[in-house]
């Protein structure tokens, strides 16, 4: 299998160089040659784990399958995720089951994939690179921060250095990242909003001395982020094994449609279910859901992109994007894999902040396609209403999932038996979710009490990534200006 460019300006290459290399240079993304078949019979029995290896051994056929056999086991064993299936599910009635992501050591769904992606980089550098060490850096607001700690934690060959902004972060989140221990991680705050951490990591990425410096040293930069094949592939299996899932509680049979709901930022997840259902996976609809910020939801209802509009900060952040970078995937299978047409796109996207597209693709999204937004309010009532209606606890994204998937059903009659992908634990957004089930004005509590009091007021128990976090053992990180990366990077690295 090769990788080629949704923009034509590479030459099709294998996975471990699309993972090293993480986007084509000249822009554009990798995606495959072409989409493997599923095997609906021979998979729907299979573990978790056999389930990945049968997939990624389609994929990623450069690697050998004792090699990702390997990383399988190590990244998704019985101490990194706390159900031995990986990922469990709570049905909700007759027509709709919650797959839960958010059991890895981190609390949220990125683990699934960034608990895999540091095996697959280390051994494609061995493979394309030189041997040489990676350096990960990440700018973060929160979740991502964590989970790449965690995945790169004392995995040989890598340093990672997460920046995040000095008062941009939950307490948890902080705590979370401070504590993550492992000889190879850095966790440095920098004083500015989110921007300026992104800035100043794109420019230490472009920095042609540093890379020097950095090369001469035996080490090459790397990129952890959402547009890396390596993250996406991981998110495919789950597809599968929801569907298998429901095959095998009789609630479908093997072969009839479900449909999922996604609560959607960079449009990674739900790209990643589709891809399965161009293998082969029979899905009747996706559902994309966002929250305030509803770029996605006006781009399917009238084909145009446009970024340039209000930002507004949620009590789902981690949804909180107006570029969805992997939309770029789906927009090169909708254009018939015309990648002069993709790149005119984002050209256009660059130059103007918009793009259109033609109606005929319009509506060819939206046959496998529903979009649509919840607001805070309406966000804030669905975790309410779900607890109240089955006693399960929702966290704030996957509740503008429910809203959304609730607001399909009333348009459409739909009974199609429905996935909803959960995306955290509602620990980790607790001070929203408390005051949600609560009703009470939680807004200037300490974070930590109010672990303690959504478990007794739930009955649910603290995620074990979160829970007693505060005695662990925490560092202090260096706060510094966005001026002074560079220079404590060299600091860290070369000392
Ligand atoms: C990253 C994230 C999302 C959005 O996922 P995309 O792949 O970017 O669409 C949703 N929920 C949570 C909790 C996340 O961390």
């Amino acid at each position: 299998m090769k990788y080629i460019s949704t923009r034509g300006n590479f030459n099709p290459a294998v996975s471990a160089a699309a993972i090293r290399l993480g986007m084509v240079p000249g822009g554009g993304l990798f995606v495959p040659e072409t989409f493997p078949a599923a095997q609906l019979e021979e998979w729907a029995s299979l573990s978790y784990r056999d389930l990945a290896v049968e997939i990624f051994s389609r994929y990623l056929t450069d690697f050998s399958r004792e090699e990702l056999q390997n990383y399988v086991n190590a990244a998704y064993s019985s101490d990194r995720f706390d159900s031995d299936r990986v990922v469990p599910f709570t049905d909700l009635g007759d027509q709709l089951t919650v797959m839960e992501l958010w059991h890895g050591p981190t609390a949220a769904f990125k683990d699934v994939a960034l608990q895999l992606l540091p095996h697959l980089l280390t051994a494609a550098l061995k493979k394309e690179g030189h041997g040489r060490d990676a350096v990960i850096l990440v700018a973060t607001s929160g979740d991502t921060g964590k989970a790449a700690l965690e995945g790169f934690k004392d995995i040989e060959g890598t340093h990672i250095v997460v920046f995040y902004p000095e008062n941009g972060v939950s307490a948890v989140q902080e705590k979370q990242m401070v504590t993550t221990g492992g000889s190879n991680t850095h966790v440095v705050a920098v004083t500015g909003n989110f921007d300026d951490c992104q800035t100043m990591v794109k420019q230490i990425f472009a920095d042609d001395q540093f890379n020097q410096r950095l090369w001469d040293n035996g080490l090459e930069f790397s990129s952890a982020n959402s547009i890396n094949w390596g993250r996406l592939v991981p998110q495919i299996v789950y597809y599968f094994y929801a569907y298998f899932d429901q095959v095998r509680k009789g609630r479908i049979q093997n072969g009839d449609p479900l449909n999922f709901c996604v609560p959607t930022g960079n449009f990674g997840n739900i790209l990643a279910g589709y891809y399965a259902q161009r293998m082969g996976l029979p899905v009747h609809k996706f559902i994309c859901a966002s929250n305030r910020n509803k770029v996605l939801t006006d781009f399917f209802a009238d084909g145009v992109y446009d970024r340039q509009r209000e930002f507004y900060r949620t009590a789902s952040p981690s949804m909180d994007i107006l570029i969805s970078s992997n939309l770029e995937r789906y927009l090169f299978e909708m254009a018939g894999r015309d990648a002069e047409q993709v790149r005119s796109w984002y050209d256009q996207l660059e130059e103007t902040g918009r793009f259109q597209v033609s109606e005929s693709i319009r509506e060819q999204m939206s046959e496998l396609f529903y979009a649509g937004f919840a607001d805070e309010s309406e966000t804030a009532a669905q975790i309410k209403a779900v607890f109240e209606q089955y006693n399960y606890l929702m966290d704030t994204h996957t509740a503008v999932g429910m809203r959304v998937y609730r607001q399909y059903v009333e348009a459409t009659g739909d009974t199609t038996v429905t996935v909803l992908d959960s995306t955290a634990s509602p620990f980790k957004f607790n001070r929203a979710v408390t005051g949600a089930v609560t009703g009470k004005d939680v807004s200037d509590r300490d974070e930590f009490a109010l672990l303690d009091e959504l478990q007794q007021f739930s009955g649910v128990p603290v995620h074990r990534a979160l829970n007693g976090l505060q005695q662990l053992k925490a560092v202090t990180p260096q706060v510094i200006d966005s001026s002074d990366g560079s220079r404590l990077l060299a600091e860290i690295l070369f000392d």
